[in-house]
């Protein structure tokens, strides 16, 4: 466990506005990085609890992602400065909204999964009678990432207890483990 590794810092910056967008792009975008700005999605577009205060209020909910933090930026404002730039650069007709509410995420916490990690991540089932372990960081021997891996190890740790119980089994599918070259 002591050779886990975090990956780079991270930030996620969701903000309440009085404006929106008018290109028309699906909820959640892919944005070609200047500095820092990975993703944009655009909540009142896919939430709907989201789609009710941007009704009421009149304005966009938006949450700015930055996977991997350039080691130049390291203050929490130079970090909104720049994501909000980056957003406007990509949405000019944004140009200046105000912001109503904001949550500010820049954390240090996301499983690293370099080159030779895989070998020393934790298993499912550890040594501990009635331990079990689920979450990014668990060691998967089927094609999963992300949600979906912290989902079904949650499951297979699941399906230990259930065994021991004598209860039925999750049952989880997954694609194949082989591809056509392999
Ligand atoms: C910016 C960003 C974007 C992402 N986008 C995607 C995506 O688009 N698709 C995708 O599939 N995955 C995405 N992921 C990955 C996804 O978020 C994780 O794979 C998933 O959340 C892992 O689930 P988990 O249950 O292992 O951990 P988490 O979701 O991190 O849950 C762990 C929980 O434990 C709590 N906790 C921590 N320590 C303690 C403690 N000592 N006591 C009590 N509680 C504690 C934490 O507060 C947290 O709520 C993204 C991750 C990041 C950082």
């Amino acid at each position: 466990m002591t050779s886990l590794k975090c990956s780079d810092r991270y930030a996620v910056y969701r903000i309440w506005t009085d404006k929106f967008e008018t290109q028309k792009v699906p909820f959640f975008v892919f944005t070609d990085r200047l500095k820092c700005l990975d993703s944009i999605t655009f909540y009142h577009n896919m939430e709907i609890e989201s789609g009710d205060w941007s009704k009421k209020n009149n304005g966009g909910i938006f949450e700015l992602h930055c996977y991997a933090l350039p080691d130049d930026l390291k203050e929490d404002t130079d970090i909104k400065i720049h994501l909000l730039k980056e957003m406007i650069h990509f949405f000019p007709e944004l140009e200046g909204f105000n912001i109503k509410h904001e949550f500010f995420q820049h954390r240090h916490d996301f499983p690293a999964f370099h080159v030779g990690l895989h070998k020393d991540r934790p298993t499912v089932k550890t040594e501990v009678p009635g331990l079990f372990l689920a979450g990014d960081w668990v060691k998967m021997d089927n094609s999963t990432m992300l949600m979906e891996a912290a989902y079904t190890s949650g499951a297979l740790a699941a399906n230990e207890i259930f065994k021991l119980e004598q209860l039925r089994e999750n049952q989880l599918e997954s694609v194949a483990m082989k591809g056509i070259f392999g």
